[in-house]
């Protein structure tokens, strides 16, 4: 049995966060955790607010489970706070945990704040080094390595940046550039691209079913290179049935 967990905000209206990352882990057939390292006041239209839970808390939650279960696999999404992203570091290299997907989490598509500040130069320097794959779209690379990113040799340089701090892989999802909706994959033997066909409207959790279904299928034993195409076929299928949910048209995935 695969045993997966997600490190991530909470939102109660389980399109994004730590739900859908459990959602995503059952869609796909394994067995999923959740640990939730801040709450979002959520609904369909937006985030209202946002709570982090202490980092000693979260520290406790993450000694409990990884010392008693063998995970396979963690990912990480919405962790607020520095204090939150120093206890996943810390738990990481306590219990050497090798298949680390990090989406680094930093606004939400409304234009919520889900990092402070001064938590974003810690997850450069600290967590993002441990990482199998950083899954950030292009405003989070260029928060993330400095770089304004307009051409694709930003992008290069961006995700260069990123790559010397450590991590094996960079996946910058282009979701937010124009044209077809296009990832592209550093620290292979070559730059790899994945494109999907740009679905009209707008989605909510889109990112943290992407690097869900990528820490599934990494976690199964696929090389990163086939995990991103498979994860990016995933979502997409699930953009065709994905329905709105509440007052606002932005549609949510089904599983
Ligand atoms: N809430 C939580 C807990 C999240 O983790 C995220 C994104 O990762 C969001 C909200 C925002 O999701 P979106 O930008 O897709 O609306």
């Amino acid at each position: 049995m695969i045993k997966l967990l997600s490190i991530a905000g909470s939102d109660p209206s389980s399109g994004a966060g730590i739900q859908v990352d459990l959602k995503t882990f059952q869609a796909l057939g394994v067995f999923g955790m959740a640990i939730p390292a801040a709450l979002t006041v959520q609904n369909s239209q937006g985030v209202l607010r946002v709570e982090p839970l202490s980092g000693q808390l979260l520290s406790r939650q993450l000694d409990a489970l990884l010392s008693d279960i063998k995970l396979d696999a963690i990912k990480t999404g919405m962790l607020l706070t520095e204090e939150n992203v120093e206890a996943v570091t810390k738990a990481v290299k306590k219990f050497t945990v090798r298949n680390l997907v990090i989406d680094p989490v930093l606004r939400s598509s409304s234009g919520r704040m889900l990092m402070q500040p001064d938590a974003i130069g810690v997850l450069r320097k600290k967590l993002i080094p441990l990482a199998l794959v950083v899954t950030p779209n292009v405003p989070e690379a260029e928060a993330l390595s400095g770089i304004s990113i307009g051409s694709d040799q930003d992008l290069d340089f961006a995700a260069g940046k990123l790559l010397d701090s450590g991590p094996s892989f960079v996946l910058i999802k282009g979701g937010h550039r124009r044209g077809p909706a296009t990832d592209t994959l550093y620290g292979g033997k070559t730059v790899l691209t994945f494109s999907t066909l740009r679905r009209k409207g707008e989605f909510h959790g889109t990112g943290c079913v992407l690097s869900s279904a990528l820490t599934v299928f990494i976690a199964e034993g696929l090389p990163v290179e086939k995990a991103v195409e498979k994860a990016k076929q995933f979502v997409d299928k699930l953009l065709m049935t994905a329905e709105p949910v509440g007052k606002s048209r932005t549609r949510y995935f089904h599983f």
